[in-house]
């Protein structure tokens, strides 16, 4: 019986080097391999003229290439960038390119970051998310998750130095892809993007915060906090329901802690549901308890759901409740680029037809990590 080809890309060198000697093959190998596919970026076995007719044969039947194909880019070079993505299965994804943003990090700045999606769709169902609006359909393999990168940085000519997980999905839910991706972006034999530059975000699943924290790589962590009360969290992450912010934020401290590293807590703000000035309190009571970096984003409309975004006297006051309670906290506003819309929103528009969303998330976004 045929076994179904394995997505290459998906492998460490450590899985490669284990496949190879499953073949009788030498470990060297399987280095010569992952040079091919990561320094020298071949699109197949055939390129690979190390290696003999015979070898590159049986490869050719044991293991997939997987390509992504790009469907349509927005934006252009000094802009944010947009991904549509077809995977192998016809399904879509999107990646967002992010160029440094002078004004936030000095023109010295050449910080690029790609904005990665872990699955397609989401199961969590956020209330106010474009990419759970359609529910769950798949996880991406991890080969999938780095293809991604080597797409925007085949289109867009450069190389990619920052990575989120920020893109459509839940990153935690599909765990063991996302480690092996993030090994593979992270390894001086792949991508080799320092694990510092690498910022995984998650909705609050707090069992996988701590398997994290476990993990060797110090990668970043943020949350999608959105709520600093259970009663206000409810209403917009069913997430909540399984993992309430006690539980989430014991996770939280236990990786600050292990890590010795600052958590980023994202926070939009959705006019009458959690910009409240005792909201704000609530927030910064958090941010006492854990090291932390807010990151206020007024909230981008999505077309279908019925929430919006505070005006900016409310967005202020929000943010002069935080300042006064000396947390450290950025907002960011956006000058409305067309292109850039939050994540999920590009893939709906193409799947069922809906215009472009009216409120898009921007390149200059105020997060540090980006
Ligand atoms: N599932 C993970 C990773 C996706 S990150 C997570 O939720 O953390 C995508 C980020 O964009 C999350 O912080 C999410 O809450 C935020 N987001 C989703 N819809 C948005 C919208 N319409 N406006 C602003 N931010 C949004
Ligand atoms: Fe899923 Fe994150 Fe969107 Fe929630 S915010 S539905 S967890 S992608």
């Amino acid at each position: 019986m045929a076994d179904t080809p394995t997505p290459i890309k998906s492998l460490t060198l450590n899985d490669l080097t284990e496949r190879f000697r499953a073949l009788g093959q030498k470990p060297y190998r399987a280095k010569q391999v992952i040079e091919w596919l990561y320094a020298k970026r071949v699109k197949d076995f055939a390129a690979m003229t190390n290696l003999s007719a015979d070898l590159r044969a049986q490869l050719a039947e044991q293991f997939s290439f997987d390509a992504l194909e790009v469907v349509r880019v927005l934006g252009s070079e000094d802009t944010t960038r947009k991904f549509l993505l077809r995977l192998g299965d016809g399904a879509l994804i999107e990646s967002v390119l992010i160029p440094a943003s002078p004004a936030l990090y000095g023109e010295a700045s050449d910080r690029r970051t790609l904005c990665v999606s872990t699955q397609v769709g989401c199961a969590y169902g956020c209330k106010f998310c474009a990419s759970g609006l359609d529910g769950f359909s798949r996880n991406l393999h991890a080969g999938e998750i780095v293809e991604q990168v080597l797409k925007a940085e085949e289109v867009s000519g450069e190389r990619v130095n920052n990575i989120v997980f920020m893109g459509m999905g839940e990153p935690l839910a599909n765990f063991a892809n996302v480690m092996s991706a993030i090994e593979i972006i992270n390894a001086h034999w792949g991508v080799g993007i320092g694990a510092r530059h690498i910022t995984l975000s998650t909705s609050g699943l707090a069992p996988q915060i701590r398997q994290l924290a476990e993990q060797p790589l110090q990668v970043r962590l943020a949350i999608s906090l959105h709520g600093a009360t259970d009663d206000v969290r409810e209403k917009i992450m069913p997430v909540n329901r399984k993992y309430p912010l006690s539980v989430l934020l014991d996770a939280c401290e236990d990786y600050a802690e292990r890590k010795r590293q600052t958590i980023f807590f994202e926070y939009i703000l959705i006019e009458n549901v959690n910009d409240r000035p005792e909201d704000a309190w609530a927030l910064a009571q958090i941010t006492r308890r854990i090291p932390s970096k807010v990151n206020c984003i007024p909230y981008n409309t999505v077309e279908g759901l019925s929430w919006t975004r505070p005006s900016e006297a409310r967005q202020d006051a929000f943010m002069a409740v935080l300042r006064e309670a000396d947390v450290r906290a950025t907002i960011r506003r956006e000058k409305g680029h067309d292109i850039a819309a939050a994540c999920g929103q590009l893939r709906r528009q193409t799947e069922v037809g809906r215009g472009v969303p009216t409120a898009p998330r921007t390149a200059e976004d105020s997060r540090p990590y980006l």
